[in-house]
């Protein structure tokens, strides 16, 4: 293993050909991709075989909030591999428990239960099957322009593309527009009109759909890959409110937001709201080893006090996992990363790509909060047209593809989606880091200025 930046061409090689030869990859056509070798990684930055390091302004998929390699969980990991790797999930173990614990501290009064899953989708389908328990009904709204995990319910949820390819899916989902104050799709010129419209819409969807139907309503807290969409003042709330009118249960997905991306433990608590379900992975131990779960309301925990609950995964609350999860915790707080977030937030990033979008042309919008941003490319700022259209690919995708590649060029790894930049490093990144990486990104959209 190379676990310093030194070339090794015929490592590279080697991983290529293997992987070329015999790694069937997500979402792609396999004969049209070239993954890139990974040989190590540390905080912020990865590097591959060739001898080329990237700031990662991806975080691996919105996952590595702790960043690569941080001695306390790789510790925490070999530690409770040498004490016990894993032991089955209807046994107890400690911890298993000491984790499901420290969730509940931080999670809101109410919720004193966690269900693990081995990831995001898995966490998504299980809130829903406690949800259709819980209620006796089976139809889930979600939002278009979502996305809530690839197994058959969560695909079905998903409001947007991923999902078409797998459709006929779950029959019992219904979408709904949610708010996208830059691009409304109410027509809204203000973000408290975008609130009462999107609410006005969700009530009619509610009411059109049947309310006795409905189980439960998904939303992430803030729309992830669709857009870093933060919801407007009082749309929150609101959801909530139509929840309770129309007793439906609230389930909060926060599988990308939460623990620490938007320097809350979970992103709903910025918004002064309380769900009824909670979904994560990712974040709880940055992707170490996969964990996802389902925080769950004492409510709805009661209801299978006496009934059982349907539902187990042979990995659920991994030990390898859950040691990971501990350390994150003991992180979080001896080193205010939260505060770090919200602080790098309001100070560093929003200020500079608010500013990178008053002065690029091809700049429409920069959205975000905490270590957790977008920015909007456009080939005219008035009428807003995206740079890229809507799912777009190949020759349609080019500009998008030129920005990625001088940023990958000057050394960082972007995330790229449609005509969007979104900015996710991570949470650990070095201020000095964090600010190179931004010029970076200055000087890459002049990749995308020229298609103004
Ligand atoms: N929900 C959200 C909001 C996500 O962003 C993701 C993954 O990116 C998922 C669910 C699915 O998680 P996983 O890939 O761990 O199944």
């Amino acid at each position: 293993m190379t676990d310093t930046l030194t070339a090794d061409l015929s490592a590279d090689a080697a991983v290529r050909a293997d992987d070329r030869g015999h790694v069937f990859h997500s979402w792609s056509a396999q004969a049209l991709i070239d993954p890139l070798p990974v040989a190590g990684g540390a905080g912020s930055t990865f590097w591959d075989y060739a001898g080329n390091s990237y700031l990662d302004f991806a975080s691996q998929l919105v996952n590595l909030n702790l960043g690569h390699q941080h001695p306390d969980l790789v510790a925490a990991i070999q530690r409770q591999a040498g004490r016990l790797a894993t032991i089955q999930p209807s046994m107890a173990n400690d911890v298993r428990g000491e984790l499901a614990r420290r969730i509940c501290e931080v999670a809101p009064d109410g919720f004193e239960k966690v269900f693990f899953t081995n990831g995001g989708a898995d966490a998504n389908e299980n809130a829903v099957r406690m949800a259709r328990q819980f209620t006796g009904r089976r139809k889930v709204l979600a939002m278009y322009r979502s996305y809530h995990g690839n197994t058959a319910t969560a695909i079905a949820l998903t409001g947007d593309p991923r999902r078409w390819a797998n459709e006929p899916a779950d029959g019992s989902v219904a979408h709904f527009f949610g708010p996208y104050p830059y691009r409304s799709p109410f027509h809204a010129v203000s973000p408290e009109e975008e609130t009462a419209r999107g609410l006005e819409h969700l009530e009619q969807t509610i009411v059109l759909e049947g309310a006795s139907t409905i189980a439960a309503v998904i939303i992430e807290t803030i729309v992830g890959t669709n857009g870093v969409l933060v919801p407007p003042p009082g749309y929150l709330a609101g959801v909530r409110e139509l929840c309770d009118r129309y007793g439906i249960v609230y389930i909060a997905d926060e599988v990308m937001v939460g623990f620490g991306r938007i320097g809350e433990w979970f992103a709903f608590q910025a918004f002064d709201v309380v769900p009824d379900l909670i979904t994560f992975a990712k974040g709880v131990n940055s992707g170490y080893v996969p964990l996802g779960g389902v925080v769950i309301s004492d409510r709805i925990a009661a209801h299978f006090d006496t009934v059982p609950f349907p539902g187990g995964l042979t990995y659920s609350g991994h030990p390898l996992a859950c040691a990971a999860g501990v350390a994150t915790f003991e992180v979080f707080e001896r080193d205010g990363i939260l505060e770090r977030v919200r602080d790098l937030g309001t100070r560093v990033v929003g200020p500079r790509l608010r500013e990178i979008a008053r002065r690029h042309p091809s700049v429409g919008d920069a959205r975000g909060i905490g270590l957790f941003w977008a920015i909007e490319l456009v080939r005219d700022k008035h009428t807003r047209e995206p740079l890229v259209p809507f799912n777009a690919s190949g020759a349609d995708a080019a500009p998008m593809a030129a920005v990625a590649a001088a940023c990958k060029k000057a050394g960082l790894w972007p995330f790229t989606h449609f005509n969007r930049l979104h900015i996710a490093p991570p949470l650990v990144i070095d201020e000095d880091d964090l600010v190179r990486g931004l010029d970076i990104i200055d000087n890459a959209l002049h990749a995308a200025d020229e298609h103004v």
